[in-house]
């Protein structure tokens, strides 16, 4: 079942009109949110970063959140979703194609749920990754439909063989095209400030607290790729990936070319937050 406008329906009823201004424009938002064991993961922070990504692009939200969350449920629960994503998009609306907002358009809610396992095998043994220029707007921390840059970025990657990207400006590591970026150096954590140029992650966030948590020193600061180069570790975070440690960066081994223990550690106090069975 989906969820279209309030509605929970079929998929081949949900009716998207080829007007609709994501069609045209990407002119709309979204959220991915988690589900584990039936329920939802850190809702708070997407619906936080939702109304935030409404307000900046201007897009009124159809109802609030309250509304918004018991919606969700009721779909979790149509669906019978154990573990998986629901994926929630809300365009500007219906209109002949034109560039200004238009005067009379309602906006469109669309949401579905899909079964997702843990991506373990990542998670585990690590993935590849390249660098590659980001070209994207000054607008990362709003979560729009405005992909196109993500998606260019993401297949790069794959082209050469690798599984992700790591974007930079002018060098700057900024963070990947659907996960945040992490590296450990001398035992302590970096990741780029939560500023214009990053998405500000949920998992990014759970993973700041875990780390300060577990002592681990934490710092919100730029660094290069060159920064990168001498890293002991590094890793992504995401909704879909949790903590998947990245192991060779361009070819070139990140420390040993292993997950590291800091990566170790906090993978270990996520799967607890999350409530899987470490026995
Ligand atoms: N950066 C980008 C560009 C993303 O698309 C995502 C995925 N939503 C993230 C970071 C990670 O954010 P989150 O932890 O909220 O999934």
């Amino acid at each position: 079942m989906y969820l279209y406008q309030h509605q929970l329906l079929p998929k081949d009823e949900v009716a998207i009109s080829p007007d609709d201004r994501a069609y045209y424009f990407g002119d709309g938002i979204y959220e991915v949110f988690r589900v584990y064991n039936g329920v939802l993961f850190e809702p708070e922070g997407h619906y936080r970063r939702l109304e935030k990504s409404a307000r900046e692009v201007r897009i009124p939200l159809p109802y609030g959140v309250d509304k918004l969350h018991s919606l969700l449920l009721e779909l979790i629960g149509a669906n019978r979703l154990q573990e998986g994503t629901v994926y929630m998009q809300i365009s500007r609306g219906v209109a002949p194609r034109s560039h200004p907002f238009p005067q009379q358009a309602e906006p469109v809610v669309m949401a579905y749920c899909s079964e997702v396992s843990r991506t373990l095998k990542s998670m585990q043994g690590g993935i590849r990754a390249v660098t590659a220029d980001d070209i994207r707007w000054l607008k990362c921390d709003l979560k729009t439909l405005n992909l196109l840059a993500n998606v260019m970025a993401k297949q790069h990657a794959l082209d050469q063989g690798a599984d992700e990207v790591i974007l930079h400006r002018n060098g700057t590591i900024t963070e990947c095209s659907a996960s945040n970026f992490m590296m450990v150096k001398e035992g302590e954590l970096f990741t780029h400030p939560a500023n214009h140029l990053i998405l500000h992650g949920i998992t990014r966030e759970v993973v700041l607290r875990l780390a300060r948590q577990l002592d681990i020193r934490c710092h919100e600061r730029a660094f290069s790729i060159e920064d990168l180069s001498s890293a002991e570790e590094a890793f992504i975070t995401g909704t879909v990936t949790e903590i998947t440690p990245v192991v060779t960066v361009d070819g070139k081994p990140v420390g040993r070319g292993e997950p590291g223990p800091v990566t170790r550690r906090l993978q270990q106090a996520f799967e607890q937050l999350i409530g899987i069975d470490q026995a």
